[in-house]
């Protein structure tokens, strides 16, 4: 028995029995002919042609990643046909060839070199390489006619799949019943792979190294992503140690050592994640974003539609809250059918609450009709309700008119409906500073960590330019979640979390000790995160977070909290 240590991706082990998939392999280019012998023009036809189906190879697979994990996963393999499309790299390849290079050939040399200045660069940046070889792939499977290798979505039960790394779309393709696991040598927790690897709840360790490659096929492995760790030839302990941790039954609702209860939701994107989430755990559903019943469609979905969405997920979790969040379109979700302004700087624009209010009355108001009924739908889950994006106290004021007049409408129609608890989301600098005035005015605030961070820290969460300044660990972002619940409790209103942060186990307990009330996550982590806060000691906990928010620097929180990362 040995161990090989990585990064956990996916906070859960699995056991199977190790295979390579190498699809480098399948792509050997043919011998490169003399330039005079190639016919540009052909190789240029051949070039649009191959381009034209690798574009529908990656709408499919978005629309089936979209089914199976959810849209905001599913986003990357929009970002695949922008590099597809890239006027500079198609530009290149198409001069190459004008000048001789047969379409494979130009394809593999100019991807080759901007996978390298991805590589040269930082952190997530890096991991845009990865985007770049599933393109690079897709478009010389295409030229080449190659079958497309190693079929990942038919693997026998209980494969332990290894790869040098795994691109989003194999990944989307893998069937989690038959993938026990996933270790790459290469790769980090932030890579398109590895957050859907998460999302199907498949074992993985990523960027284990070159001793992976010592590893044979037909090998026992555990693969255990809580701990980073994978173990070749796991003895019985170690592989029924593994076992328990599978096989635990997730602990109802939990609490810190000396007792402080926390509750720990999921969050939903798309109808698929209701009944997984129930499975894993979740104690409700902390963010219902809504936005997926409005997208991929020709018009908005029916008052009808939105109450059967909705009354399904309370169904899933009886006894325990859902909270949903009313539309959150506009900033980098677009809605064709909406008429949505183009905007220069669209994430400081029309979007979240200030569409529903200003733009789009009517889609709120539907939406609320919806909601208020559901909330009446009787035995099953609570219901409350969340307004995103939220700058202005008035904002609150109207949306709470709007709930008072819906009311109204559906006392005076008959119609059976209930008003729900009522919620803001914390995602703007002004939102923070306002935390005890919103907190008096409504029944609870959620932390929208992905938001909060780009708007305090002034940086873009979709731009991989500045992903290193997008830092939920910055001591800013910690004095504002901070200061949000200090506030908060000040007044009756709990307080939750839904940001990405809340769902990484190795910051619960720095999260517990800022006073939240509520973490809620992808459900895929709410059993680790379980783990720990039994685990917390309160008093403890908060003396670290007070050295962590009197920090200065990320690397002196890191270092503060004993994390193991850069
Ligand atoms: C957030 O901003 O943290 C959040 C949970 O909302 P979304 O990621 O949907 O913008
Ligand atoms: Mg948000």
């Amino acid at each position: 028995m040995r161990t090989l240590t990585g990064v956990g991706s996916t906070p859960l082990s699995g056991v199977g029995t190790a295979r390579w998939y190498r699809p480098e392999a399948d792509l050997t280019l043919p011998e490169r002919p003399a330039p005079a012998t190639v016919d540009g023009d052909a190789e240029r036809a051949r070039f649009a042609a191959a381009r034209d189906a690798v574009r529908d190879d990656i709408r499919e697979a978005r629309d089936r990643a979209a089914a199976r994990v959810g849209e905001e996963e599913a986003a990357v393999f929009e970002a695949h046909e922008q590099f597809l499309d890239d006027p500079e790299l198609v530009d290149d390849i198409e001069a190459a060839m004008a000048e001789g290079t047969p379409a494979p050939h130009a394809v593999s040399d100019r991807f080759a070199a901007a996978i390298e200045q991805f590589e040269a660069l930082d952190g997530p940046m890096a991991e845009r390489a990865d985007d770049l070889r599933d393109v690079r792939d897709r478009l010389l499977r295409a030229l080449l006619d190659a079958a497309p290798g190693t079929d990942v979505a038919d693997l026998p039960p209980g494969t332990v799949l290894l790869a040098e790394r795994l691109t989003p779309s194999d990944t989307a393709a893998l069937d989690p019943a038959a993938v026990a696991g996933i270790a790459t040598v290469t790769g980090g927790r932030t890579a398109h792979a590895a957050i859907i690897a998460r999302s199907l709840s498949i074992p993985a360790v990523v960027g284990v190294g070159e001793s992976l490659r010592d590893v044979d096929a037909g090998t026992d492995l555990l693969v255990d992503g809580s701990d980073g760790r994978v173990v070749v030839d796991p003895d019985a302990a170690t592989r029924e140690q593994a076992d328990t941790a599978a096989t635990t039954p997730v602990p109802d609702r939990v609490s810190t050592a000396d007792g402080v209860p926390i509750t720990v939701a999921a969050n939903v994107g798309s109808e698929a994640e209701v009944a997984p989430a129930a499975e894993r755990g979740a104690d409700g559903i902390g963010l219902f974003r809504t936005e997926f019943l409005f997208l991929d469609r020709e018009s908005p979905p029916t008052e009808a539609e939105q109450y059967e969405a909705v009354t399904a997920a309370l169904s899933a979790f009886p006894g325990e809250q859902v909270v949903v969040r009313t539309l959150d379109v506009g900033g980098d979700k677009r809605v064709p059918y909406l008429d949505l302004p183009a905007e220069s700087n669209p994430f400081l624009g029309r979007r979240g609450i200030r569409l529903s209010l200003d733009d789009h009355r009517d889609l709120f108001e539907t939406q609320l009709r919806a909601l208020l009924r559901a909330a009446a739908h009787g035995g099953d889950a609570d219901l409350a309700v969340m307004f995103p994006l939220v700058s202005r106290m008035t904002e609150v004021e109207s949306a709470l008119s709007a709930v008072d007049a819906v009311a109204a409408d559906l006392e005076a129609e008959g119609v059976p409906h209930a008003i729900p608890d009522v919620g803001v989301m914390v995602e703007t600098p002004a939102a923070v500073f306002l935390a005890g005035r919103l907190a008096d005015a409504v029944d609870f605030l959620s932390i929208g960590t992905n938001d909060l961070t780009q708007y305090v820290m002034a940086a873009d969460r979709e731009n991989d330019g500045v992903a290193a300044y997008h830092d939920p660990l910055h001591p800013a972002v910690l004095r504002a979640v901070d200061r949000t619940t200090a506030a908060a409790a000040e007044t009756d209103a709990w307080v939750g979390m839904c940001g990405e942060m809340a769902g990484d186990p190795a910051l619960t307990e720095l999260l517990v000790a800022l006073g939240l009330d509520e973490l809620s996550m992808s459900a895929v982590t709410v059993p680790a995160v379980k783990t720990r806060i039994r685990q917390i000691d309160s008093a403890a906990a908060r003396a670290r977070a007070d050295e962590a928010l009197a920090c200065e620097t990320r690397a002196e929180v890191v270092d503060v909290l004993g994390l193991d990362r850069d």
